[in-house]
């Protein structure tokens, strides 16, 4: 048992219940909201409400959300729908970047210009000890990335703050990865060498790959593997991210998989249209209406769904 912050209060690790381990709130540019936006608060609150209750009525009781700086995290916001759902928000913190750093930590930090103790690792542990900004509200995980660029200079000082953080909190770590550049090796190597659990290490997006072999080895190192794109079948059709996790679980490595679709109930990268053209699945009810029973017509039983949705979420957090 541990305890667990949340959006709407604090809960006990044995109340997050069947929690989808990537899902976003919002991912918005602020900049691009702010000066060309037509952004009605009101609206995309209350739509945001009408899908995170309807996720509830599908039987899921909980979402991880890694919006963290970099994808328009703003907690005041998430944390006035998270009290109109009966649904735990549990949020992140964390930077999100390919390559370079934002300029507000640019030019701060050890040896530079301002010469400090490293200012991300500060920010993250505030964030989740003290609460985020003033809300009050503490981030319960870490969030970073790496994707093709691999490890330049910027995404490798966000990645060594939050093994830092982690080791000063104990906070797990999830981490965007690109399982084609096989990237979760390179965070597995850093982090290893912060001082981090391995076992505390959630690799997203791994179920973009079909390859059994190297999702293996991120596992035998202790990891859990995010199958957390299902809906985004133009990455990987969904019959194949079905297919790698029946196979992940026949070689024994079921207590390592965690899933999630990775929407958002809004996200500005793109339009509503495009994203319902291109990925017409990718929506917070296709895992209870489509997944599910592809995976036990496959052969996995209950017990194994509650491993996927239940245990395996709990243990990153005890
Ligand atoms: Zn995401």
């Amino acid at each position: 048992m541990a305890t667990i912050p949340t959006a709407a209060g604090t809960i006990d690790s044995s109340e997050l219940g069947r929690t989808l381990a990537h899902e976003h709130v919002f991912v918005l540019g602020t900049e691009y909201q702010q000066n060309y936006q037509d952004w009605d608060e009101e609206t995309r609150v209350a739509e945001a409400v009408t899908a995170l209750a309807e996720l509830k009525s599908l039987g899921i009781d909980s979402i991880l959300d890694p919006t963290v700086l970099g994808l328009g995290r703003y907690v005041p916001r998430v944390r006035r729908i998270a009290e109109q759902v009966d649904l735990n928000i549990v949020v992140a913190t964390g930077l999100y970047t390919f390559c370079d750093l934002p300029f507000q930590f640019h030019y701060n930090g050890p040896g530079l210009l301002f010469d400090m103790p490293e200012p991300l690792t500060e920010l993250f542990v505030r964030d989740l000890t003290e609460g985020i900004g003033d809300t009050g509200v503490r981030a319960a995980f870490l969030k970073c990335a790496i994707d093709t660029p691999g490890l330049t200079p910027g995404v490798e000082r966000v990645l060594r703050a939050v093994g830092q953080a982690h080791v000063r909190t104990g906070a797990p770590v999830m981490v965007h990865t690109n399982p084609h550049t096989q990237s979760g090796l390179v965070v597995q190597r850093v982090l290893a060498e912060e001082g981090v659990d391995p076992s505390k290490v959630l690799l997203a997006h791994c179920g973009d790959s079909t390859d059994v072999d190297h999702l293996a080895e991120l596992a035998d190192a202790g990891s859990l593997l995010g199958m957390d794109r299902f809906g985004l079948d133009e990455l990987l059709p969904f019959e194949q991210r079905v297919d790698t996790i029946v196979r992940l679980f026949e070689r024994g490595y079921g207590d390592h998989l965690v899933i999630a679709h990775d929407a958002s109930c809004h996200i500005d990268w793109y339009t509503p249209q495009d994203a319902a053209r291109v990925a017409p699945r990718w929506h917070f009810r296709h895992i209870s209406e489509d997944v599910l029973p592809a995976l036990k017509a496959r052969g996995l039983s209950d017990d194994d769904v509650d491993t996927l949705l239940v245990a395996n979420p709990r243990r990153l957090f005890e």
